[in-house]
Order: C-alpha cells, then structure tokens, then sequence
C-alpha cells in the first residue's frame, strides 16, 4: 500500500471550539465535513487526546470556524500546537460565545458552524462527531483555506516551480543565495527558509536564520531559536 495516496485528499483548516463548564477551549482541524443537507449535519474527527474531545462530550456541542489564506502562521500555531491545558488558547483572539455556548473565532475566518452533537462513532484514536447544524453564518468573503496551501505556501514547503509560490511572498528581490541553508522546528516541523524569510514576524527574505534575533521564535508553534535544527 502506498500511504502517500493519502496525501492526495483536499482539505480545508477549522478552528473547532466546544466549552465544559465554564471552560473554553478550540482547536485546529483539518475534518469538518457535510454530512447531510436535509437536515444540514456536519462531522468532525477529533483526537481523543486533546482537550477540545473532552469538551465536545461534555457539552455535546461544537463550533468549526472556517480558516481564511490571510491567517498568520502564528494564528494557526495558537490553536494547533498548544494544548488547552496549558494556555488559554483564545487569548488575544476575536471571537464571540456561540448559540450552543462554544466559542466561535472572528479573526481570520470567513465563516462559521454551530451543531449540537447527535452521535459520536468510536475510531481507534479519534472519535467522531455527528452533529445537526443549529447555527451559523458567513463573516467575509474572503477564500477558505485549504491544508494543502496551509502546509506548501503557509509553511514554505511549495517548490519555487510552484505555480502558488510567488503569492506567499511580498515582492522582495532575491538576494538569498541557494547556500544559507534552511533551519527545521523541532517541534513542529516548520521550515524557516532564508529565501522566504518570516514575513509574519517582520523578518525580510534573504535574512539567514543565524541573523534572527535571539527572542525570536517558531511563527507556528513559539518555540525558541535553541528548538531549531540546520536542514543539510
Ligand atoms: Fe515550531
């Protein structure tokens, strides 16, 4: 079997929120789908691992904000490499208390869910959830992010043959030279490509890695300089 047949599938990327108690917590997913239209069900997989699967049985409901292109990788790394059990994932974020209680985001997405859950199906590692549409609504018009333009442009792993490469970059001359290598998150995966820079956090293309300032972090998932490892 070739798994690589997998990465074939189109995705697009959620911020998926539910609440217990008097708690919020929301997540990135790359699962929200539609189900049925009459009426309207959607369904998410969730990790049974993480915080927002223990709200979502709790409370029996749950949000998926939909992820525009113009999100920050910064936004992104907010929500999916931190747990809710160490920070307050919605800090600094827009976002409104939904019909069902869940936490709804407002920055970065075009749109939003709301589905009180009917049915969860056990799947090994993941459950999921089935739920009926009871909110909802469009916030802009602006293009839902897909995860495949999350993990080739958003993250920098497109080839520079790539048709969608030269939109993920401000029109900036080249003055990398294909020598300064590239430096890997080790927590994440992120690559930090000199050529591209970190436009996120200010930093120009064609600045070496070495030349980033020592409180410089991870755009994704905040982690220190010291986490990064020199690509050969
Ligand atoms: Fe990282």
């Amino acid at each position: 079997m070739n798994s690589k047949a997998l990465y074939k599938l189109s995705y697009g990327l959620y911020v998926v929120g539910s609440y217990k108690g008097n708690k919020i917590n929301a997540q990135i997913a790359n699962t929200v789908i539609q189900i049925t239209s009459e009426p309207a069900t959607i369904a998410v997989s969730i990790n049974k691992k993480n915080l927002t699967h223990e709200y979502i049985q709790a409370s029996g409901v749950f949000t998926a904000s939909i992820i525009t292109n113009e999100a920050p990788l910064s936004f992104i790394g907010q929500f999916g490499f931190k747990s809710g059990r160490d920070t307050d994932k919605l800090a600094g974020v827009n976002y409104k208390k939904g019909a069902t209680g869940a936490p709804v985001v407002l920055d970065n997405c075009n749109a939003y869910l709301e589905a009180k859950v009917l049915q969860s199906v056990d799947a090994g590692t993941h459950s999921i959830f089935i739920g009926q549409l009871v909110e909802g609504d469009v916030l802009n018009e602006l293009t839902s992010m897909t995860y495949e333009y999350y993990q080739q442009v958003k993250r920098g792993f497109t080839p520079k043959s790539a048709p969608s490469y030269q939109e993920a970059k401000p029109a900036q001359p080249q003055t990398a030279s294909p020598i300064i290598p590239k430096y890997k998150c080790g927590v994440c995966g992120y690559i930090y490509d000199p050529a591209v820079g970190d436009i996120d956090n200010g930093i120009k293309a064609g600045t070496p890695f070495e030349a980033n300032k020592a409180d410089w972090s991870c755009p994704v998932c905040g982690a220190d300089k010291s986490q990064f490892r020199k690509l050969e």
